[in-house]
């Protein structure tokens, strides 16, 4: 079960999903927020203990810190634009348990006619093919 996440600490992996790669030192991240450097510092550990961020001993402004380095990384879902599946009155049912699951649905098959495919050779299993 994914852990609780508070308004704030929300509100902080918001900004910590923008220095994914390189993380952000934990007072910039105060700073960001408008929080304290107490309130700050125990996002960053509860973040921490809850397995979204790691905390990494840094040197800067000549003195040792935290930088807060993201554990999670954001996810591309503009590939499921459209899909039928939120606003289908079936979507509470549908499952391979019932009568109404993906592998038959016309809505389903609908949009996946109408969205446009990746070029042959663009598509990551064609490119692990042609890397053989
Ligand atoms: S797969 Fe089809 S039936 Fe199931 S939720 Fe999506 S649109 Fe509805």
């Amino acid at each position: 079960m994914p852990a609780k996440l508070s308004k704030l600490e929300e509100r902080a992996l918001k900004v910590l999903m923008k220095y994914e790669k390189e993380g952000i030192l934990q007072s910039e991240l105060w700073h960001k927020l408008g929080v304290t450097s107490r309130e700050g510092s125990r996002i960053g550990i509860k973040l921490e203990k809850k397995g979204f961020v790691k905390r990494v001993k840094a040197f800067a402004n000549d003195r040792w810190t935290r930088r807060l380095v993201p554990l999670i990384s954001q996810m591309d879902i503009s590939s499921l634009d459209g899909v039928p599946c939120p606003s289908c009155a079936f979507e509470q049912l549908c499952g391979p348990k019932s009568e109404h699951h993906f592998n038959q649905c016309v809505l389903i098959e609908e949009w996946l006619l109408k969205t446009p495919q990746p070029e042959k050779s663009e598509h990551p299993l064609n490119q692990a093919a042609a890397d053989k």
